[in-house]
């Protein structure tokens, strides 16, 4: 997969997020594959797998048929996109000074958020007619 790849965030996952923050415009947000940028920032604090949120950006080097499935990721990724760089106007800055509390609370937020996001997910995905187990895709 080419690095710039964006992925397509399926229905289900969608929707359950759109629920759990209460806002209807999150296909604003891009899920695009750059390993070397992730790999580059993770190496700081010691991961190597993982994802670097920007304003409206999830930067990962998950690969696409996988990061959907990571609903405690995928909840916490979005936790600061939606509410750290969006709401709360978090700049670089100002997340390096206290990105010890801002983890934390992007962990709290999808530890807590879970059980609701995967039940929304369960449900739209039978609303959408299908059953299964794994994310669905629009072909
Ligand atoms: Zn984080």
């Amino acid at each position: 997969m080419p690095s710039g790849t964006r992925y397509r965030v399926p229905e289900d996952v969608l929707g359950a997020l759109e629920r759990v923050f209460g806002q209807s415009d999150l296909d604003r947000i891009e899920v695009i594959y750059r390993p070397l940028y992730v790999r580059s920032h993770l190496i700081c604090i010691g991961g190597r797998c993982g994802s670097v949120t920007r304003p409206r950006r999830i930067y990962t080097n998950i690969d696409e048929s996988v990061f959907f499935t990571l609903d405690l990721h995928v909840l916490h990724e979005y936790y600061h996109v939606v509410q750290q760089w969006g709401r709360e106007r978090m700049t670089r800055s100002g997340y390096l000074l206290a990105s010890g509390r801002r983890e934390r609370e992007a962990c709290d937020f999808a530890a807590l958020n879970l059980e609701r996001y995967r039940r929304y997910r369960r449900e739209l995905r039978d609303r959408l007619g299908h059953g299964r187990a794994g994310p669905v895709f629009r072909t």
